[in-house]
C-alpha cells in the first residue's frame, strides 16, 4: 500500500494504449457506448476470446466428461483435467501433484462445499474457528452452518468473529492476535473486500495464527484483479483458494476451489459423479488464458489507478461519505489501495435513489447492502466496481454527475 495520487495518473497515461486495445475485445462494452458498466464485482463482462472458446467447444467437441470412449468425450474429459491444471498454473501452484481443483457454480458454492464436505471431518470438540463477520455472507453463513451441524452431533466448535478495521482497510490484527489460540484450527478470510476494496494482508494473518491453522481464502474479488500466488516464495500460505469464474470473465455459473491438501484431511468432493459444467469449464480456461496474456500486473495498476481517481474526486465533494479506509492521501501516509472497488453514500440522497439517478445517466452500479455479513454496514451505499474495460472518461463523467448532485 502506498500513496498513489500522481502515481495513479502516470499509470493511466502509460497504460492508455494497452487498455484501449483490451477494451475493444469486449463486444457488450463496445456495442453500448452510452452505458458504463460499473458492477464488475458482481460479475465481469466477457472478452471475445471467451465467447469464441464457448462457440468452438459447442460446435466442435461437446460431449459428456469422464465417460465415453469416442473422440468428443475424450476431448471433453481432457478439457476438464486441463482446466484443473490451468487453475493451478494461474495460482502459481508449486506442487500440482499435491493439490486438488474442484469446479463449482461460483464462490458461494465453493465455500459451502468446504464447509459441508470437509470442515466437519477436520474439527473436534472444543476447537475454534475464526470467521470475518463483516465479509460477504457467502464467507460467513457456511461456517456458522457447519458449527450448527456439528453441535447437532455433540461436537462443540467456538466461532470467533474477526473484526475489520476501517482505519487500516484491513482486518484488525491486534484483535486477531487476542482471538487466536492453540485451539484455533481454521480461519476464513477474504483477499479483497467486496465493499471496501482493500487487499487484506494474508501473510500477516498467517504469522498471527501460526503454521498449523488452515486458512481458507475467498478470492472472489482478487482473481483477475491482482496476482494471486500460492507458491512457496509467494505471499499466500493458504490451504484453500475459492473464486468465482464469472467474476474472472468466464461464463455465469462457474467457479473453483483450489485445495493444497497439506493440512488436514484431503479435499475430494464429487470426483466424476454428475455432469460437470463443461461449457463453463471451457470458458474458464479461455478466461484465465486471456487474463494472463493481458497481464494481471497491468490490470491491477489500471483498476487501482481508476479507483484512486474516483476516490480523489469524491474526497472533494462534501456531500459524499466514502466507506472503508479514510487515511489521508498526503505524501508518505500509508494508504490502502482500492482494488477497483469504491463504495460511498450521499449524505442526503438515499442510496437506492442514487443508483437509479446514476442509471438514468447511463451508469450501472450496485446500490444496496452488498450481501455483507452481520458486522457490516447498517445503511445502504453505492458501489462502483471496475475492471480493465473501464475508462478514465467514464470515471470523470461519473464524477461530474456526482458533483452535480452535491
Ligand atoms: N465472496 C465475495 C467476496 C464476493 O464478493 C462474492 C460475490 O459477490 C461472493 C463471495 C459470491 O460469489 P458468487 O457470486 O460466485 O457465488
Amino acid at each position: 500500500a502506498s500513496g498513489m495520487g500522481t502515481q495513479g495518473g502516470a499509470t493511466l497515461e502509460e497504460l492508455a494504449a494497452w487498455q484501449r486495445a483490451l477494451r475493444a475485445q469486449f463486444p457488450i462494452i463496445t456495442s453500448h457506448p452510452d452505458l458504463a458498466y460499473l458492477d464488475s464485482a458482481a460479475t465481469a463482462q466477457k472478452p471475445q476470446a471467451v465467447l469464441d472458446a464457448v462457440q468452438t467447444y459447442l460446435t466442435a467437441t461437446n460431449a459428456n466428461a469422464g465417460r465415453g470412449t469416442y473422440t468428443w468425450a475424450n476431448r471433453t474429459t481432457d478439457l476438464v483435467e486441463q482446466t484443473r491444471d490451468r487453475v493451478r498454473l494461474f495460482l502459481h501452484d508449486p506442487d500440482p501433484e499435491q493439490s486438488a481443483v474442484h469446479f463449482t457454480s461460483g464462490a458461494t458454492e465453493g465455500l459451502r462445499t468446504i464447509a459441508r464436505d470437509w470442515l466437519p471431518a477436520f474439527l473436534a470438540d472444543g476447537d475454534e474457528i475464526i470467521v470475518p463477520a463483516g465479509d460477504h455472507q457467502a464467507n460467513v453463513a457456511p461456517w456458522l452452518e457447519a458449527q450448527q451441524l456439528l453441535a447437532g452431533q455433540g461436537v462443540h466448535v467456538h466461532v470467533r468473529p474477526m473484526p475489520y478495521q476501517q482505519s487500516s482497510g484491513d482486518y484488525d490484527h491486534t484483535a486477531l492476535a487476542d482471538l487466536a489460540g492453540p485451539r484455533t484450527r481454521f480461519v476464513a478470510l477474504t483477499h479483497v473486500h467486496h465493499v471496501y476494496g482493500g487487499n487484506m494482508n494474508v501473510h500477516r494473518i498467517r504469522q498471527v495464527v501460526g503454521p498449523e491453522a488452515v486458512l481458507c481464502l475467498d478470492a472472489a474479488q482478487s482473481i483477475g484483479h491482482l496476482p494471486v500466488s500460492v507458491a512457496e516464495q509467494g505471499e499466500l500460505d493458504v490451504d484453500f483458494v475459492v473464486f468465482s469464474g464469472h467474476k474472472a470473465m468466464a461464463l455465469p455459473g462457474t467457479g473453483a476451489v483450489w485445495a493444497r491438501q497439506a493440512r488436514g484431511p484431503a479435499f475430494t468432493p464429487g470426483g466424476w459423479s454428475g455432469t460437470p459444467n463443461t461449457v463453463g469449464i471451457a470458458s474458464l480456461t479461455a478466461a484465465l488464458d486471456w487474463l494472463d496474456t493481458a497481464g494481471i500486473d497491468r490490470i491491477e495498476r489500471w483498476t487501482v489507478a481508476l479507483a484512486a481517481r474516483l476516490t480523489d474526486g469524491l474526497r472533494h465533494l462534501d456531500a459524499y461519505e466514502i466507506l472503508g479506509c479514510q487515511t489521508s492521501l498526503a505524501a508518505g501516509s500509508p494508504v490502502q489501495q482500492r482494488h477497483g472497488i469504491v463504495t460511498f453514500r450521499h449524505r442526503a440522497i438515499d442510496s437506492g435513489d442514487l443508483g437509479f439517478i446514476l442509471f438514468s445517466h447511463g451508469f450501472m452500479v450496485r446500490s444496496d447492502h452488498h450481501c455483507q455479513g452481520s458486522a457490516g454496514e447498517k445503511t445502504g451505499s453505492v458501489r462502483v466496481s471496475l475492471h480493465v474495460y473501464n475508462t478514465v472518461e467514464e470515471i470523470d463523467r461519473l464524477l461530474s454527475v456526482l458533483a452535480s448532485l452535491a
